[in-house]
């Protein structure tokens, strides 16, 4: 028995997915696992569906109505959901309640209402022509994802994609099957033709890798690390050229200048969402504070101090904040890092964790980071964990600079009063979503997406989500 490649699965062999609970360790479900035969089939079918155009061509107003029938079914069973995703991933319920699961519906939601405001463009030309453009769906398409908000980024993806007459086929993350194969049961009963939603559940290897080499699938959009998209790429670019979009790691900052403190607790509430949302196993966590030299001891003590407060427990209760990592290895690897943050010299706080956890949970408490030295791994590499880094700097260029110090680009805050500067660092700082005054990565209707080695910016939520999923073509009309 070994570990599977994304999360709490083990494998007993390769055709079968064992889903455990992070807390509990006990059997969530055993699902058969995704091989390249499956993976090619269920191409094949998507092909043949979109190519009948029971979808891809159906009046946009009906597909519309299917996926507002689908929102509308996804509220009747909310709390399912929710309890899928903390089982599996041992998130907190009170985040999966709140957050995932209504942003999950918002999604899906808006896209339907989206889908028929997606016009083509007219072309300036000459009296004797008429050049127009429309945008169309690309055919069979892929999603790949990750383990850490399973619905919520399965939602992102579904409702642009299945808007735009595509015929998708998502492969989630090992650990967290169970909320994509609900959805796409919601999606049938919601009158979904079938085969247009392919849900295979499998190894990212094995299912993962037989999507991106593919030669039916036109565009594959993955989110997850840096280095699983690296391969992704490679391997649409040694097969069909399929249209890759990557939304990956981050590093992202939270930049305190030194007026930040006007904001009292909404800046330390604020700063604690950001570092441990998820127990900090966030795409957008703001795993690095960069506080003005002049304010940095009063905010240190402030935030270890709320940190402190934060409940560590079973991600079952509603009242928990911080659950399990989602597996032993994840554990090892933030542990790992801090302790070897630890030998180059740097300061550990931390108030441990409570008695009386599960044993089985892999929890980490919540964890500072100070006098790392420059360039060291825990400033650089994503953690992917409860631990966040405190640097300090005395003027905007070097906030930027630092800001700037990593390879990922996906989101930044900055906290300030001042217009100016606000703007200024909005500016300078090269992060796919800045946001002023809060820690945030906008609604439904901005764009989302990471710069750098984070991703190729922008293309999930808002409109620009269509441009991932459709592809435009130009009609040139000559009046003889
Ligand atoms: P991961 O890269 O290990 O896995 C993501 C998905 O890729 C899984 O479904 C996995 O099975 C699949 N996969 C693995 N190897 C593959 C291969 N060779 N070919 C094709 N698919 C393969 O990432 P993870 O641990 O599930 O998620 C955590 C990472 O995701 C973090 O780096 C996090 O920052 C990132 N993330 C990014 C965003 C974003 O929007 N930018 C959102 C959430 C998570």
């Amino acid at each position: 028995m070994g570990t599977g490649g994304g999360g709490m699965t083990t494998v007993e062999s390769r055709s079968v997915l064992r889903v455990l609970n992070p807390t509990t360790g006990e059997l969530n479900t055993t699902l058969p696992a995704a091989t390249a035969e499956d993976v090619a089939k269920a191409a094949e079918q998507a092909r043949q569906v979109f190519d009948s155009g029971v979808w891809s061509r159906s009046p946009v107003r009906e597909r519309s109505a299917v996926l507002l029938r689908l929102a509308a079914l996804m509220e009747r069973d909310a709390e399912l959901l929710a309890r899928l995703d903390s089982e599996d991933a041992g998130k907190p319920i009170s985040e999966c309640r709140a957050g995932d699961v209504p942003g999950a519906i918002e999604s899906i939601r808006w896209f339907a209402e989206a889908a028929d405001k997606m016009f083509g463009r007219v072309a300036p030309t000459g009296s004797d022509s008429l050049g127009l453009t429309s945008r169309e769906p690309i055919g069979v398409v892929a999603a790949i994802l990750p383990w850490n908000y399973p619905l919520a980024m399965t939602a992102w993806k579904v409702g642009p994609a299945l808007a735009a007459g595509n015929c998708l086929l998502v492969k989630p993350a090992e650990a967290t099957p169970r909320s994509a194969l609900h959805l796409a049961g919601l999606a049938a009963e919601a009158g979904l033709p079938d085969g247009v939603l392919t849900v295979l559940p499998g190894y990212g290897p094995v299912a993962g890798t037989a999507l991106a080499r593919s030669p039916l699938v036109g565009a594959l959009s993955f989110t997850g690390s840096t280095d699983t998209g690296r391969r992704i790429l490679k391997d649409a670019a040694e097969t069909n050229f399929k249209r890759v979009s990557l939304e990956m790691g981050g590093k992202s900052p939270q930049v305190l200048m030194a007026d930040a403190l006007v904001y009292g607790d909404d800046l330390i509430d604020g700063m604690i969402e950001a570092a441990f949302l998820t127990m900090g196993q966030n795409c957008t966590a703001g795993s690095r504070i960069l506080v003005h030299r002049s304010i940095a001891d009063d905010v240190l003590a402030r935030f270890t101090v709320a940190a402190r407060d934060l409940v560590i427990g079973d991600p079952a209760d509603p009242r928990t904040h911080i659950g399990p990592l989602v597996n032993r290895a994840a554990f090892d690897r933030v542990a790992g890092a801090v302790e070897a943050a630890r030998a180059e010299g740097a300061h550990i706080h931390t108030s441990g964790l409570p008695d009386g956890l599960p044993p089985h949970g892999a929890y980490y408490p919540p964890t500072v980071v100070t006098h790392a030295p420059e360039g060291s791994d825990v400033l650089t590499k994503e953690l992917f964990g409860p631990v966040v880094t405190l640097q300090t700097f005395t003027s905007e260029t070097e906030a930027i600079a630092l800001a700037n110090a990593t390879a990922y680009g996906l989101a930044a805050s900055v906290w300030t009063r001042d217009l100016d500067a606000a703007l200024r660092l909005a500016r300078g700082i090269q992060a796919g979503v800045v946001s002023v005054n809060s820690y945030s990565e906008g609604d439904i209707t901005t764009p989302f997406g990471g710069w750098k080695e984070s991703g190729f910016g922008g293309a999930e939520k808002s409109t620009n989500a269509f441009e991932q999923w459709t592809r435009e073509k130009t009609v040139w009309i000559r009046s003889r």
